[in-house]
């Protein structure tokens, strides 16, 4: 199926997760024409992220990757192969120096987990993000007795209590006063915190990893070291468009700046952890790091992109981006309308979480026999966001709240 060389591909994905999976499924379902190439650094088949930090690294599940989904038969996959040059005029991206041709181009590209800052060389410090990366970490943990995890979001919370429950002395060390604060509220960050004191985890909260000296020393701020068998760090992600900012797209921190329609360009769409889109329900752009997400933005810049036309790009590759200005019949399109949403399960405990993502002004906790949520209003007193334990009809329930931004004094009455 592979295109010579100068033959562009009429669709070109780059990233092999579930927003590049889905937008390949989408794009061949919505009747696109083919073949389509995916590329992705990844040396896995598309596999699912969620349970590394989950029944994997706590030793329930295999330490075999999840296969995500099978790709539709138009779709040739590359794996290994890292995209680093993109000519958007010419429509030619670069892998190794092969020049590879597209039409359309669909970029998600994910996030990467960001690196603790002063760390010796040589100094032993994991991060989680691919299969490979929770191959490594599952194999250590299995010679380890004890771990220090860096960071309170909810991969560190997740991995913190999977180590712990699979009899690994787990220490989580968090700038934070309770794990997500600032995300979740003071309520919800203590019941985390008492869930990980469950699980066996100890909390080190409001201190910070001053540096990591070869092989595992780690050093905090207020004095302290330790030295245990195994460091995590799992203190945040970095966008993966970074590399794109000196071409034709507008990239915001990493992030790539697209539309309701998440197109960024004309014959470009972005989706997943790597755009910055305009919601249109939001009405602002709203940038997402959550797994459901990547597959609902997928399957829109899939089925936009196979309901655009495209002119092919000229025999020596230098026409202009206007040249092929893609266009597109506006009643076929589709707009980015979910509201963002994920579920984490950190031990034993599932929360679901739905939020614009942008902060709230306030955050109510109303308990449950065995639950609670916990709703978040902004300045006016709307609905922002809602996080359920235990109690699922309010989960689905606050999706609709948040996007109507329905008054608390209405939830509340
Ligand atoms: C351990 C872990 C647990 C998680 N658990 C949850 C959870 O419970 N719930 C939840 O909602 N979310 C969870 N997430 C977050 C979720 O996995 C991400 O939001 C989601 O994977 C984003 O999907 P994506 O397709 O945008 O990017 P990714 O899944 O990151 O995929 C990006 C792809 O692009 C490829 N790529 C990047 N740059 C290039 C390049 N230049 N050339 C070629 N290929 C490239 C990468 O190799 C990769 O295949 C978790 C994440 C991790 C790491």
């Amino acid at each position: 199926m592979a295109q010579h060389s100068s033959t562009p591909y009429p669709l070109v994905i780059v990233g092999s997760g579930p927003a590049g999976v889905s937008a390949a499924r989408a794009y061949v379902d919505a009747g696109g024409p083919g073949p389509v190439l995916m590329l992705t650094s990844d040396v896995d088949h598309p596999y699912e992220r969620p349970p590394l930090s989950k029944e994997l690294l706590r030793g329930t599940a295999e330490p075999e990757p999840t296969v995500l989904d099978e790709l539709p038969g138009a779709v040739e996959l590359r794996r290994g192969v890292t995209v680093t040059r993109a000519d958007l005029g010419a429509r030619t991206l670069w892998a190794a120096e092969e020049p590879i041709r597209f039409e359309r181009l669909i970029l998600a590209l994910g996030a990467r987990p960001v690196p603790l800052p002063d760390v010796e060389a040589g100094a032993e410090v994991h991060l989680l993000r691919s299969f490979a990366d929770a191959r490594r970490l599952v194999t250590s943990a299995g010679h380890a007795r004890s771990a220090v995890v860096v960071g309170s979001g909810f991969i560190g919370c997740e991995a913190a209590a999977s180590l712990a429950l699979r009899g690994v002395g787990t220490t989580l060390v968090t700038p934070d006063e309770v794990p997500q604060q600032e995300r979740l509220g003071r309520e919800a960050g203590e019941r985390i915190a008492q869930w990980l004191v469950g699980a066996g985890v100890e909390l080190r909260t409001g201190v910070r990893v001053s540096g990591v000296r070869a092989p595992r020393t780690v050093h905090l701020d207020d004095g302290a070291t330790l030295a245990p068998d195994l460091i995590l760090a799992a203190v945040g992600v970095e966008p993966g468009g970074g590399w794109l900012a000196d071409s034709e797209l507008t990239v915001h921190e990493g992030r790539i700046v697209a539309d309701e329609h998440l197109q960024a360009a004309p014959g470009v769409w972005v989706a997943g952890d790597v755009a910055r889109a305009h919601h249109a329900v939001a009405g602002r752009p709203v940038p997402v790091e959550h797994w459901g997400d990547a597959l609902s933005m997928g399957e829109v810049a899939g089925h936009n992109a196979a309901h655009t036309e495209v002119g092919a790009p000229d025999g020596a590759g230098q026409a202009s981006a206007q040249a092929h200005e893609a266009t597109a019949e506006a009643d076929t399109l589709r707009a980015w309308e979910t509201v963002p949403g994920f579920w984490s399960t950190i031990g034993e405990h599932t929360l679901k979480h739905c939020a614009w993502g942008d902060g709230h002004e306030q955050a109510r906790m109303v308990e449950r026999t065995g639950g609670f949520t916990v709703w978040y209003t902004d300045a006016e007193d709307r609905v922002v966001g809602v996080l359920t334990y235990n109690a699922d009809e309010f989960y689905e329930r606050g999706r609709e709240l948040v996007a109507a931004g329905t008054p608390w004094a209405e939830v509340r009455g």
